[in-house]
């Protein structure tokens, strides 16, 4: 009966090695590891490229190209929505 438990414990023990070594090792073999990375990374390389800018009143990243903007103090500001651009040109930042 001890036998027949230890047995059983150590059989739950490797099994739970391999799934912990598979989760370990998952994000360099799996494509679906890849992916998530390349997620992650996103906002980073584009704001490189300059496509993705920060909405200064909520901070959600947007695309430059499908972003609301505004024209303040000669620049253009880039917003997520009417609303934050509204709320932006109501309240600009001093
Ligand atoms: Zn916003």
């Amino acid at each position: 009966m001890v036998v027949l438990i230890s047995r059983i414990i150590m059989v739950l023990l490797i099994l739970l090695g391999v799934r912990l070594l598979a989760r370990v090792l998952a994000p360099l073999f799996a494509p679906r590891g890849a992916r998530l990375e390349t997620r992650a990374r996103r906002p980073a390389r584009a704001m490189q490229r300059g496509e993705m800018l920060r909405d200064p009143v909520c901070g959600t990243w947007v695309d430059q190209r499908i972003a609301v903007t505004a024209s303040c103090d000669g620049r253009t500001v880039h917003f997520c929505s009417a609303a934050c651009r509204d709320r932006y040109l109501a309240e600009p930042p001093s």
